[in-house]
């Protein structure tokens, strides 16, 4: 397709006004590149980047580039990691950034959201009415709730004590493909049953539709008590996990983990002395003090059943924030020090040990790449296995990046097939055309694809997502 990139630029400008539509190859580069290790391709970078104001701007531009079959990648803050930031082919980028009105209505019992609003930023206008914000990506400060409503990620907290941020939607505005705009759901804090829009549309990553305003339940905001346990070895944290859904323990909010290695580098890195092995870090919350101190006390007294080196109360908030920032800060280490190729793996919860170890193998041990080290961390108590192989230099080849990633990828989404998971946060569709079709057979892409098509016929949102990237 040959597009006039002035006339292109014009026209676009008319939509969202001069200051907003931009062609300049700078901005272009910045919106192009993502969190993936790889260099930016010439078919990655955007014809044009717009940031419309409202629904209104969103369907001008859609419209605009429906019958004209020009591709439109959406970028919220494009912190996703695994690959669905980057635009796959040349599009318009549309970036939701400035559409971040916020209305509190707490004798609704809900609140209403531009997409483009930060995490962070929310979060503290909700807790200002007490409210719990569902949502706890490590990218908080700079991810926007359009990001995480369209990957629909728990991240940090654990599905069952929380469920996705999805469930607690209560509606969407939402533009389609054709530029119409589509209001979903219900004002009442009594969900629809049956089948309805909201549902296909949360997690649908930008395949079906631009998601412009969110509609989402206040949730009041619990007491928290914080545990930290050190371990010996990481297996003996599966094990405590495993044990917890066995025995009907109540489930914590958060259950993170960090492996011998990574503790010993995000301990550092926040001040603190190393630990003796692996570290658990556990938040459990409730509606009241008493119950809060009481639901920790049990839940205490359940992991010193696993003999742990050490397990308690974290009582002074300032200990906690180190303590907890150290997971962040291993993570920060091992993607600023050179090239880290993750994975997610979900497994059956008593098939928790079984996974890590035969991942740990997967990564010690890749054709494509020898002398890597071995790392884990995560969101332990969801299950998430983030199995995660680090080669120490930035240095290597393009080429070579693509097959640790394509190797790491294929041999641990194996272990979710083998174990029953699917993911459980990211955004992993771009990455997972093969996997879907091995996991659950030809007839559940084809479903994917009809539904695509229904919304989308021309295929303009974020192409190239749903074919499978790499
Ligand atoms: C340090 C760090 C820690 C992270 N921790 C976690 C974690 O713990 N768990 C986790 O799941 N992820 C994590 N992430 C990944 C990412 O930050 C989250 O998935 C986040 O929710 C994405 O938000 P975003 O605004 O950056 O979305 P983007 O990356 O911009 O977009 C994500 C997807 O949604 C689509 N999209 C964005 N906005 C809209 C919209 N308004 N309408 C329709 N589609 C839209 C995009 O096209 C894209 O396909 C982390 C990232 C970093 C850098």
């Amino acid at each position: 397709m040959i597009i006039d990139l002035k006339q292109l630029t014009k026209d676009l400008a008319k939509l969202v006004g001069e200051k907003n539509a931009f062609s300049d190859r700078p901005t272009a580069l910045v919106y192009a590149k993502d969190t993936m290790p790889w260099d930016v391709e010439n078919h990655h970078m955007p014809y044009a980047v717009v940031r419309p104001a409202d629904s209104r701007e969103v369907s001008a531009v859609l419209a605009y580039a429906n019958p004209r079959k020009i591709p439109v990648h959406i970028h919220g803050s494009g912190t996703s990691l695994v690959g669905l930031g980057r635009p796959k082919v040349n599009a318009i980028v549309l970036d939701t950034g400035r559409m971040q009105d916020l209305e509190i209505f707490p004798e609704r019992g809900y609140f209403e959201v531009g997409p483009g609003m930060h995490i962070g930023k929310l979060r503290k206008a909700l807790a200002a009415h007490n409210a719990l914000l569902p949502v706890f990506p490590g990218s908080e400060p700079v991810a926007t709730i359009g990001g995480s409503i369209s990957v629909n990620s728990s991240a940090h907290a654990v599905d069952a004590s929380l469920c996705k941020p999805g469930d607690y939607v209560l509606g969407l505005e939402v533009v389609l493909p054709s530029g119409e705009i589509l209001r979903t759901g219900t004002e009442s804090t009594r969900k629809p049953a049956g089948i309805e829009a909201t549902k296909f549309l949360i997690g649908s990553e930008g395949l079906l539709c631009v998601i412009t305003r969110i509609r989402m339940r206040l949730i009041p905001k619990p007491h928290m008590e914080n545990i930290v346990a050190y371990y010996r070895r990481t297996e003996e944290i599966l094990d405590t996990v495993m044990n917890m859904y066995r025995e009907g323990v109540p489930t914590p909010l958060f259950f993170e983990y960090l492996d011998e290695m990574a503790s010993k580098i995000g301990f550092e890195a926040v001040g603190l002395s190393p630990p003796p092995g692996a570290v658990a870090m556990v938040s459990m919350h409730s509606a009241t003090s008493v119950g809060c101190r009481e639901k920790a006390r049990l839940f205490l007294d359940f992991v010193k059943k696993s003999n742990p080196i050490e397990a308690r109360i974290v009582s002074d908030s300032q200990e906690w924030e180190k303590i907890w920032s150290s997971r962040a800060e291993a993570g920060n280490y091992v993607y600023r020090l050179g090239s880290t190729f993750g994975s997610e793996i979900t497994p059956r919860v008593d098939k928790l040990r079984d996974a890590f170890r035969e991942a740990k193998e997967i990564i010690l041990n890749l054709e494509s790449f020898q002398g890597n080290e071995f790392y884990s961390f995560g969101h332990i108590g969801a299950p998430t296995i983030h199995a995660y192989a680090f080669v120490p230099t930035k240095d290597i080849p393009n080429e070579l990046k693509k097959a640790i990633t394509l190797e790491v990828r294929n041999k641990t989404e194996a272990l979710n097939i083998k174990y029953g998971g699917c993911g459980g946060e990211w955004g992993l569709t771009a990455q997972r055309a093969e996997f879907l079709e091995k996991k659950y057979g030809r007839i559940y892409k084809d479903i994917l694809f009809r539904l695509k098509n229904a919304f989308d016929p021309q295929n303009i949102l974020n192409r190239g997502n749903l074919e499978g990237w790499l």
